[in-house]
Order: structure tokens, then C-alpha cells, then sequence
């Protein structure tokens, strides 16, 4: 069932039912994190093991400061004034809010406030705070429409919040409060430059695999189809020997007319930006365009486009 009223949204979460929830980052499939049965029941649907962590998604900054982390250092205040609502997750001791089967045992909370109005009057009305990992089952492409998470979940979901396409297309930027100093664990549009200038500290950059983090294991984010990712629009097509759906900038006057071997040309706009929020529609439509190969241009280093160049890396690792 699809709703648009933020209300009947927040009775179904309150009532320990599954309920996909539309955010500016992907849509997220939410569950009551003080509630086991619930959890549980979100854990089997997504097939995740249940010792990967998922965020949890509150209201506002006063329902952050209260009970869901053990600590609420200054950093923590820094960022969530700097950054939230927005596509940031921040790390903390866990509090006693969080029912244990949300943060897969690590100890540690993992908040963030979107930046959609109407889940956060969705969350608000439910009075909970809502774990909410990507709406699509265990290691696929995240969802950022209505129609993505039907395709995945199907009835497994119990109500989706249409809140239309998502706008940032790429998961929130995590930030561990946890350790001597922050330390970002997931790259997203909130750069490291920006948190450094809201910290006025500089920051660790090396994104090596923390344990238990679904969203850094190397075979994730991936399609059905093997993924090369190339750093120039050359590389890609010279690979002539192959039928490939082609992720890139399709106004660029190299790809007119259409290489032979290009089978879809699937355009990421000619922004960073742009194939950010595009990213998991094309990887969707590389899957049905006939294509044997997916190959993705890389966008340059720096802004979202980090985000963009990790997540299709690690999706060129599965192949
Ligand atoms: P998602 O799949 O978008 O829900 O994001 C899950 C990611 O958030 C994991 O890969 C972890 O990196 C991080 N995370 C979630 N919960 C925790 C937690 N309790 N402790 C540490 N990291 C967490
Ligand atoms: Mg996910």
C-alpha cells in the first residue's frame, strides 16, 4: 500500500509494521528501533545479518540530545547544528533508546535527521525513532523512487511514504564520534571539507573497512550486471569488444553519434550532482537494457563525487 499522510505512516511504524520512508539521501525501510519484534522482522525481509548496524532516524536535534547515545559530545552538536536535517550520520555510545537489535552489537549509535519534512513529521507522529536501512534487500542497488522499492520488496513492505524521487541520490556521509578523534566511515555529500570547516579540525580521510558496516563491504551497491568503472570517456569507448549500457555525460560530442557499441547510453547530466541523484535509476536500467557490461565514467574527485566514485567502485568489485 502507498500513502502520502505523514500520519498513517507514523500509526503503521507505531504499530510495529515495516514502512518504507522516503528521505533526500534513498528511501529507507523503517522499523520501530525500540521495538525487537519489529526490528527482527526488518532484518528478515532485508536479509541483512543482524550484526549490521542500521541508522536510526529521528525527529529533530532535541530528540537526538536525549537518550538515544550515551554521550552527546561537542562535535556531535557542531555537525547536527552545521548539517542537519541533511545527509549526515554521526556515530555515537549508544544511549538506552535503541532497542540492542538495531546496532548489530557494536555498542554504538548510528543518528541522523533527514532532510524531508514529511518523514520527520512521519517519525515525530510515531514518537519512536525509526531504523532505517536502504529499502532494497541485503547487498542490491538502493531504491530512490517509489517504483525502485516495489520492484525490490514488493508486498515484504507494509506501507510506502511516497515522498517522490529522492534528491541527493546517494547515501548519508557517516562520521564516528566513537574513537580519539572523528573519523569518517562512508562518504556522501557532506564532504570532508565541509566537516572539517564545521569541526575547525582536520579529519582522517581513510575510508578502510570498518567491521560491520554493510555499506563499506567491497561487494555492495551492485547491480546485476558486471560494473568496469573507467576514469575517461576514451576508455570506455575503445572497449569495443563488448555490448555495454555506458554510464556517462551523453551531451558530450564524443558520444554523437552513438558508438556502435553502445547499446544505452544512460546520462548522468553533466554535474556531479546530477549523477548523484541518478545513479541508482542508471545502474536499474543498465540491468534490463540488453547490455552484457556496464561501464561507468567516473566522475572527478571531490564533492559528491567521492560518494559517486566509491560506490561504484565497490560495485565494479563484485563482478
Ligand atoms: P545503511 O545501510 O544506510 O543503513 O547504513 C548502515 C551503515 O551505517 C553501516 O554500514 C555502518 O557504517 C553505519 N552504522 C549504522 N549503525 C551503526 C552503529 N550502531 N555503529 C556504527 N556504525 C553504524
Ligand atoms: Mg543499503
Amino acid at each position: 500500500m502507498i500513502t502520502h499522510t505523514a500520519a498513517v505512516a507514523a500509526n503503521a511504524l507505531r504499530a510495529g509494521h515495516l514502512v518504507a520512508l522516503p528521505t533526500e539521501t534513498v528511501y529507507g525501510l523503517g522499523a520501530d528501533a525500540a521495538n525487537p519484534s519489529a526490528l527482527a522482522r526488518l532484518y528478515a525481509v532485508k536479509g541483512r545479518p543482524i550484526d549490521h548496524p542500521s541508522i536510526v532516524h529521528l525527529a529533530d536535534l532535541a530528540e537526538a540530545r536525549t537518550g538515544w547515545s550515551s554521550t552527546w559530545p561537542a562535535a556531535a552538536e557542531r555537525l547536527a547544528e552545521a548539517f542537519w536535517p541533511g545527509p549526515l550520520t554521526i556515530v555515537l555510545p549508544a544511549g538506552t533508546r535503541p532497542d540492542p537489535a538495531a546496532l548489530g552489537g557494536t555498542g554504538t549509535v548510528a543518528l541522523r535527521i533527514p532532510d524531508c519534512d514529511l518523514t520527520r513529521e512521519a517519525i515525530r507522529l510515531s514518537g519512536a525513532g525509526i531504523a532505517a536501512p536502504s529499502a532494497n534487500r541485503f547487498g542490491r542497488v538502493s531504491p530512490t523512487t517509489v517504483q525502485h522499492v516495489l520492484d525490490d520488496l514488493g508486498s515484504d513492505v507494509d506501507l510506502i511514504l511516497d515522498g517522490g524521487p529522492c534528491t541527493v541520490g546517494v547515501e548519508s556521509t557517516i562520521v564516528d564520534l566513537t574513537g580519539a578523534a572523528p573519523r569518517i566511515l562512508r562518504p556522501g555529500a557532506i564532504t570532508a571539507e565541509m566537516l572539517e570547516a564545521a569541526l575547525g579540525i582536520s579529519l582522517s580521510t581513510s575510508l578502510e573497512t570498518a567491521p560491520r558496516a554493510p555499506g563499506t563491504l567491497a561487494a555492495h551497491y551492485a547491480p546485476r550486471l558486471p560494473v568496469v568503472v573507467v576514469e575517461s570517456l576514451e576508455e570506455a569507448i575503445s572497449l569495443t569488444d563488448r555490448q555495454i549500457a555506458l554510464v556517462a555525460d551523453a551531451s558530450d560530442p564524443r558520444l554523437s553519434p552513438q558508438p556502435p557499441h553502445v547499446l544505452a547510453l544512460l546520462d548522468t547530466g553533466d554535474s556531479a550532482e546530477s549523477y548523484a541523484e541518478r545513479l541508482y535509476s542508471l545502474l536499474r536500467q543498465a540491468d534490463t537494457s540488453g547490455a552484457d557490461l556496464l561501464v561507468a565514467v567516473l566522475p572527478p574527485i571531490g564533492g559528491v563525487g567521492d560518494a559517486i566514485r566509491d560506490r561504484l567502485t565497490r560495485a565494479a568489485t563484485s563482478a
